[in-house]
């Protein structure tokens, strides 16, 4: 047993294991194959409380805490990247900066349709011309009569675009600071509101069971309520918004390499070549030990960030570090694990070839392995 987890940790490990075998793994390769989100599975995993960990069960959510959560991600992530995504984005971009930062009235108008309502919530922060550089966002949001009138776009946004997308947290320019910089400011949009269109983002390598989409604003209007947070406090509330995600990212890279290592092991304990498993040549033996250690090694890192956000301790150094980990380690196990399978791996319905494909988001997504070493510098105090 990990000496990080609990009794009850463990029990839901087991659980969510379950339940990806279960109703996971017998439908992921064909979603892949079709791209197709599934609603299926996603109303499934509503109902088992996965997609409403965190939140507080006054609001329709489980009450858990961060581990369990991760627990939760690091078990779907070992079946299948495109289901546990669409799990890690609705909890911690959906949900977590509502649960953070809302006023008592946005928690009970918007958290029990992200609970019990089933309805997904996306975390809008990318546009074609801000991606690391966020502060370049050109999305505005003025402020006339009492409402937001929100123009621009947002691309690449998980959980944007299927029909249980329910809106949508946008970061907006809402004008311009004393020293010309741009004033950000983070609004909650609900789908429904009229100028709000979304489409899906078709054609990606990986992730292809899981919601992708671009946002259109063309003078949607909220009220002034909707605004999340302090006015001019938006690019503080997505950066440390992302502090969490990057958890549930470093969560999907390790489950992506235990499932890789896994199947490594499996393959190379039956494979026979030379008349033996092809795990008794050292050369493979060795490889499987490399894989085993730095999964222990991610799983460590990766533990202690949450228990340290479960603490109400400074956690970002951490996450970071356990983000750009976990997915470099899963980009070498799924090769490794590839590799030991041959042909074999090269072919799709070999689910190795998912992972391999699967893993290449982690290194890229809520901040690239570029920026996180920026920022982990930042945290050791170098500029
Ligand atoms: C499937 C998928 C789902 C996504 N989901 C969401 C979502 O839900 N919400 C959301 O807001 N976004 C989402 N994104 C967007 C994602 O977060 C961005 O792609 C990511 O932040 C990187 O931005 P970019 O792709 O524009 O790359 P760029 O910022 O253009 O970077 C290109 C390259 O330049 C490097 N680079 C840039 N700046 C620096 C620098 N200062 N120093 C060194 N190197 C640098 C980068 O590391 C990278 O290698 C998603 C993307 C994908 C593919």
């Amino acid at each position: 047993m990990d000496p990080i987890l609990t009794k009850k940790h463990e029990n839901l490990r087991e659980e969510v294991r379950y339940f990806a075998e279960k109703e996971i793994k017998p439908f992921a390769a064909k979603l892949d194959e079709h791209s197709t989100f599934s609603v299926e599975i996603t109303g499934k995993m509503f109902d088992n409380g996965y997609l409403r960990i965190i939140t507080p069960e006054k609001y329709g959510g489980m009450g858990m805490d961060t581990l369990s959560y991760i627990v939760a991600v690091e078990e779907i992530a070992r079946i299948d990247g495109s289901q546990a995504a669409t799990v890690a984005a609705h909890n911690s971009l959906g949900q977590a900066p509502i649960l953070k930062y809302g006023t008592g009235e946005q928690k009970k108008k918007f958290l029990p349709m992200l609970t019990t309502g089933k309805k997904l919530w996306a975390f809008g922060l990318t546009e074609s011309n801000a991606g690391s550089d966020s502060s370049n966002t050109e999305t505005t949001a003025n402020l006339k009569n009492g409402e937001w009138v929100i123009n621009g776009r947002k691309i690449y946004i998980t959980n944007a675009a299927s029909e249980m997308s329910g809106g949508v947290t946008v970061q907006a320019v809402t004008g311009k600071r004393a020293n010309g910089m741009k004033e950000l400011s983070v609004i909650l949009v609900p789908r429904e509101t009229p100028g709000y269109s979304c489409e899906p983002v078709n054609s990606k390598m990986m992730w292809r069971a899981a919601d992708t989409g671009r946002i259109y604003f063309d003078n949607v209007k909220v009220p002034e309520e909707y605004i999340l947070g302090e006015r001019g406090r938006g690019a503080k509330i997505m950066l440390a918004t992302l502090d969490g995600g990057r958890l549930s990212i470093a969560a999907m890279g390790l489950g992506l390499a235990q499932g890789a290592y896994e199947m490594a092991m499996k393959y190379a304990s039956n494979r026979i070549q030379f008349g033996k498993p092809i795990r008794s040549f050292q050369v493979n033996s060795f490889k499987l030990a490399d894989m085993a250690m730095k999964i222990e090694l991610a799983r460590n890192l990766l533990y202690k960030a949450c228990w340290l956000k479960d603490n109400n301790q400074p956690f970002g150094k951490e996450a970071a570090m356990a983000k750009l980990y976990t997915s470099e380690i899963a980009r070498e196990v799924a090769n490794e694990s590839l590799q030991i399978h041959g042909a074999h791996g090269l072919i799709k319905e070999n689910p190795i070839e998912r992972f391999y494909r699967d893993q290449r988001i982690l290194e890229i997504g809520e901040g690239t392995s570029e920026i996180l070493r920026l920022i982990i510098a930042r945290h050791l105090g170098i500029r």
